[in-house]
């Protein structure tokens, strides 16, 4: 019999000693140190200085290296255990480490911008710098479409307390709110996050009723998220304004490394396909009894029957799917499950959720998640390790190749996920597993195509109609209501008016339009997948070459090179939306 794994993470073959850890303090202390350096290096530095240019490089590499790897050891303190206090002050201090290295990369922008472009190309063809070229390139054509130096470093500065402060608010605000729930003739309150989890109940009755609710909650903070929204909007516009920046996506694109054209054909491509969704949304309320579904319907059970499997099983079963795929893939994942590099445990004090971050320094990754032994579970075990594995095939990459966008971040991922999803339909034990099994995997296509295409269309108008003025409250509802008919093809029967300031991600102010990269990244690991099954034998290396490269090119031409397609073509994308639309059709003859 196979030994059972401890599903509960070793963070002290890290740094020991946790939030106490004296290991830990030495290491940030020399990572201020070479702060100070690195920064009196940039401060110094002549842009006519080759060595020099070269000296920083090596400098900022490894110290942005050792502050992620503080970085993440911070993270995993404080998810562990959301009561560790002392985990809340290296979070501070971490947060102002962050900034300050902010800081000095911005100064090394504005240093690579003052160099002739003559003298650039000489630079980026150095053996030394070669390897980076692109990342230093795009860093410094960056930098040039900014306003000056000061200028930017006064908006940084503002962000804090105008565009990031609108953010906190709105934490803020949600943080106080509840939701009156009736349950057995008693009324109950709620924080919207534990009401939202009320929403997939199996009673229609218990749905419509915590929808309401939750739709009555957010209305009546409507008027302040009106504000939240508007502002934090206005400040990212006035600063496009400043910079001459006409189209509300050039930075999303830019940061995803993506043409207009790529994200066009994507979504035509899902556009024309939604009919097969429709279908599927359509069969779902039939089997509900209903004539239509309303939004509060779309994540409804349609069997009560979950099959649980211990984590060992889990970790065992996924092992199996990987090797059948990539057998280095299987043995990163055994050798993860071994070392302990995952914290599973279902336990009280843990925060909800999951996420994979990387030691680079160490050249190890932890993944934080809660296993209580469902499917969904070993879904969502199978997708951080493929971010895991996705950093442990680039360990030996130049640190400033390592910095993957959103839309490429979930590539390996979604692969890993997909093939244990589809293996998990395979050994289904009867129809109804199946079917709910199959669901499952609709459920995914329909928020990537519907659910985030009305995010997507929501942001884009109401950005538009904010470059003249305020939006009101009613309009924003109208703009909502009318992505969502638009969406979801109007398939469904109720809609849901206040989305807009329910979804955090509209009001995140980290990264602009946090929806179509999300999308983006299944269908690209889609393609990926379909590419695998007709390339069996030889897969496996040019999956890792692909993965290598995801930090340092744009996603068109990683495309071109690895998988030999056009991205800004509808053809890659109807290829991957084909393998969805399957999964509609088998689930109908079910
Ligand atoms: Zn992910």
């Amino acid at each position: 019999m196979q030994a059972l794994y401890n599903p509960t993470w070793d963070l002290d073959a890290i740094f020991s000693g946790g939030s106490d850890s004296e290991e830990f303090r030495t290491y940030v202390e020399n990572i201020k140190k070479e702060m100070a350096t690195l920064s009196a290096m940039v401060e110094e530095f002549d842009r006519d200085s080759e060595s020099m240019f070269i000296e920083i490089l090596k400098q900022l590499e490894s110290t942005m290296k050792k502050l992620q790897e503080a970085s993440a050891f911070v993270s995993c303190l404080s998810a562990q255990n959301v009561k560790d206090e002392k985990a809340d002050l290296l979070v501070g201090e971490r947060n102002a480490l962050s900034a300050e290295m902010n800081g000095i990369q911005t100064n090394f922008e504005q240093k690579m911008v003052s160099i002739e472009d003559a003298k650039w190309q000489e630079l980026l063809k150095r053996p030394e710098v070669q390897d980076v070229s692109f990342i230093l390139n795009e860093s410094r054509e960056a930098a040039k479409e900014l306003l000056s130096g000061e200028q930017e470093v006064l908006i940084n500065d503002l962000k804090v307390d105008g565009y990031h402060a609108w953010n906190q608010m709105y934490g803020t605000i949600v943080g106080k709110m509840s939701v009156d729930i009736e349950e057995n003739g008693e009324i109950n309150s709620y924080s919207v996050g534990q009401a939202a989890n009320k929403l997939s109940h199996p009673d229609r009755k218990v749905r419509k009723h915590v929808f309401n609710q939750m739709e009555k909650a957010w209305k009546s903070e409507a008027d302040l998220f009106g504000q939240t929204l508007n502002h934090l909007a206005g400040f990212r516009l006035q600063t496009y304004k400043h910079r001459k920046w006409e189209n509300i996506l050039k930075e999303p694109l830019q940061i995803n490394r993506m043409k207009q054209e790529t994200l066009d054909a994507m979504w035509t491509a899902i556009t024309n396909s939604k009919k097969h969704f429709v279908a599927y949304l359509q069969k779902k309320a039939d089997l509900l009894g209903l004539d239509k579904l309303s939004i509060y319907d779309i994540g409804a059970p349609l069997t009560n029957e979950v099959k649980t499997s211990s984590y060992t099983e889990g970790a065992d079963f996924i092992v199996d799917q990987f090797r059948a795929f990539s057998p280095k893939m299987a043995d990163f994942a055994r050798m993860a499950f071994d070392k302990r590099w995952i914290e599973a445990e279902d336990r009280a004090d843990k925060r909800p959720g999951g996420f994979c971050t990387s030691f680079p320094d160490s050249e190890q990754t932890r993944i934080f998640m809660t296993y209580s032994g469902t499917s969904s579970n070993i879904s969502t075990l199978a997708h951080e390790l493929g971010h895991a594995y996705h950093q442990h095939v680039m360990n030996d990459v130049n640190g400033f190749n390592q910095g993957y966008a959103m839309n490429v971040a979930e590539t390996a991922s979604t692969f890993a996920e997909m093939i244990v999803a589809d293996a998990t339909v395979k050994h289904a034990k009867n129809k109804e597993e199946k079917m709910a099994l199959l669901e499952d995997k609709l459920q995914r296509s329909i928020a990537f195509f519907m659910n985030i295409h009305a995010r997507f269309l929501f942001e884009n108008r109401f950005y538009e109609e904010r470059k003249k003025g305020i939006v009101s409250v009613n309009r924003l509802n109208e703009l909502m209501v009318e992505a969502q008919r638009e969406a979801y093809c109007n398939s469904l029967e109720q809609y849901e008016p206040n989305f807009w300031s329910s979804k955090l991600h509209f009001h995140i102010t980290g990264v602009p339009f946090y929806n179509f990269p999300y999308t983006f990244g299944y269908l690209f690991s889609l393609g990926i997948y379909a590419y695998a099954k007709e390339k069996a034998g030889s897969f496996e290396e040019d999956y890792i070459a692909l993965l290598r490269d995801t930090g340092r090119m744009n996603v068109e031409d990683l495309a071109m090179k690895h998988l030999n397609v056009d991205l800004t073509k509808p053809d890659f994308w109807e290829n991957a939306i084909s393998l969805c639309v399957a999964d509609v059709e088998e689930f109908l003859s079910l």
